[in-house]
């Protein structure tokens, strides 16, 4: 879970969920999900987009791709988990799993949001070297 008051900005993760998410036949990683939850909410705002991490410029994109698959997701056209299409927040938590953890079928079934994460997520070791 991540925490309010004054577990504001803090990650609560049970060992059990942790060793489940980092084995190999999990699809589902509460540590990268939490994480990403904390990630989103650094910027005042749990709303699906990290605005630390993402360029100004990919919002706009982001934010297009984002609802393009919630609705895929909505009409069963999509692999992608359903709980992803539950909002924003919860949309970049689930796809971020799917990044980490399987990042070949994310680049081949989903490449543009495949080339959105990868310049989130890589943005350090790409532009600030
Ligand atoms: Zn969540």
């Amino acid at each position: 879970m991540v925490g309010d008051g004054v577990l504001n900005r803090k990650m609560i993760l049970s060992l059990s969920s942790l060793r489940e998410g980092f084995s190999m036949t999990s699809d589902h990683n509460t540590a990268i999900h939490e994480f990403v939850h904390l990630i989103d909410k650094a910027d005042g705002e749990v709303d699906g987009i990290p605005e630390y991490l993402i360029p100004k410029a990919l919002i706009k994109p982001w934010l297009t791709e984002m609802h393009r698959t919630i609705e895929r997701i909505r009409k069963g056209q999509s692999d992608i988990a359903d709980y992803a299409a539950t909002n924003e927040a919860e949309f970049l938590a689930v796809i971020s799993e799917y990044f980490f953890q399987k990042p070949t079928s994310l680049q081949k079934d989903h490449p543009r949001l495949y080339a959105l994460l990868d310049t989130i997520y890589n943005k350090e070791a790409g532009q600030h070297k």
